[in-house]
């Protein structure tokens, strides 16, 4: 046997998996297409929004949890930091699904949180222009990770605990073979004991099984410098998402390369992820600073850049986390449905427990293939 783990993708998830197997002193490889810090996948682009209070489903919260302490220990152990504190704002109208998931997360799980109506915000956060009636859910915990930094620092520990990484190497099949298994890559071939398959938006293609269950959504961010720019700094602006009239959309205060704003719903489908190209345009601009003239106005000054990038959902829009039916030597790792980043931290220590063992103390039974085909219910905890 070649390694103990071949670690396939090294992206959010991947980079984090082997940095787990690797402090384990397990022999492990990671193989990953493209070069370090590519932008094709679903892991570039500044920032990713963290947060507590999990507006898609409270049963998320434990791990959310878990993973702002291995966030912590990330930056620990290398001195740098990853995540930020700005607090998030989750604001809609009373009945929207970003407010009231957010506050019935929030309240389930005791977390520390304020509801603040459009005169609070006013007075709080001048710099939004809310309609009258929308509410909003403070959490002081929320804030961004780094994920170029974060996916750097992954693979720099598992390099500093001896595993290998290989860039321009694409594999093109795993196949269960005897006691192991091989995988087939575009330079030759290995053998691993377990494989993680980590392959964000292309996993269909080395699981033709997961294929059908997933669709993949362009998403484009806009970064703009703000008319304020006082408005948009990272101690009088935090992460935020508003469920509008139109549309919803989520930014990030200015922490280098201009004040970030993108849509959360899509802007077009892809038909496979090599389909992703960087082609924003007018349009995709449009888009934002519309919803920005209407909510933020103070932000919406001149463009400074924008970049594609796309989710790759399941439909019910969980993660997929599992053990391959067929062969649990193989572990999946599903790129998350576009909220998935600020897991990665407990997400590679998860996929890590699955290759070593075949189980995890972590709660992932909301995840699981059989759910995707209609099988067995999901009964992570409220
Ligand atoms: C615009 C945008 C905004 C987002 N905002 C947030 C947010 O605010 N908060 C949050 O928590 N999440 C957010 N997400 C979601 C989050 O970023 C993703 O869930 C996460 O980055 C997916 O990580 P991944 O490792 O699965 O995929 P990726 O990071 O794309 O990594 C997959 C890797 O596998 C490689 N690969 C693919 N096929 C092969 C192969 N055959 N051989 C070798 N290598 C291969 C790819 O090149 C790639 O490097 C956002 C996503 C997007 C696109």
């Amino acid at each position: 046997m070649d390694f103990d783990v071949a670690v396939i993708g090294l992206g959010a998830m991947g980079s984090a998996a082997l940095c787990h197997l690797a402090r384990r002193g397990l022999r492990v490889v990671g193989l990953e297409r493209f070069q370090e810090g590519h932008d094709k996948g679903s892991s570039h682009g500044e920032s990713r929004a963290i947060r507590l209070g999990y507006f898609e489903h409270p049963s998320y919260v434990p791990l959310a949890r878990q993973a702002y302490q291995n966030w912590a220990e990330l930056e620990r152990l290398t001195g740098e930091t990853v995540l930020t504190k700005t607090g998030v704002l989750e604001i809609g109208k009373p009945g929207s699904v970003i407010f009231e998931g957010s506050l019935e997360a929030s309240r389930l799980h005791g977390l520390e949180h304020e509801v603040l109506d459009t005169a609070e915000m006013r007075r709080r956060h001048p710099q939004f222009s809310l309609p009258e009636g929308y509410m909003t859910v403070w959490q002081p915990d929320g804030g961004f990770v780094r994920p170029e930094l974060a996916n750097r620092l992954h693979l720099e520990l598992a390099r500093g605990q001896g595993a290998q990484v290989r860039y321009q190497t694409q594999v093109l099949a795993i196949e269960p073979s005897g006691d192991g298994i091989r995988v087939r890559t575009a330079s030759g071939e290995l053998r691993a004991g377990r494989v993680v398959v980590a392959a964000g938006g292309w996993i269909g293609d080395l699981l033709p099984d997961l294929k059908p269950h997933l669709t993949l959504a362009r998403q484009v961010l806009c970064w703009f410098s703000a008319r304020e720019p006082e408005a948009v700094t990272p101690g009088k602006l935090p992460v935020f998402i508003i469920d509008g009239e139109d549309d919803i959309a989520y930014g990030f205060p200015d922490i280098g390369a201009g004040f970030k704003c993108a849509s959360h719903l899509a802007s077009g489908a892809l038909g496979h992820a090599d389909d992703a190209v960087q082609d924003a345009g007018p349009a995709d601009e449009a888009r934002i600073r519309d919803f920005l003239d209407a909510y933020l106005p103070a932000a919406a000054g001149p463009l400074r850049a924008m970049k594609t990038c796309f989710y790759t959902k399941t439909q019910d829009e969980d993660f997929v986390i599992d053990l391959h039916p067929d062969d649990d030597r193989i572990v999946i790792a599903s790129p998350c449905s576009g909220h998935g980043y600020k897991f990665a931290s407990v997400i590679g220590e998860v996929l890590a427990d699955l290759a070593q063992s075949g189980g995890t103390v972590h709660d992932i039974s909301r995840f699981t293939m059989a759910r995707l085909n209609g099988e067995g219910s999901s009964d992570m905890d409220g």
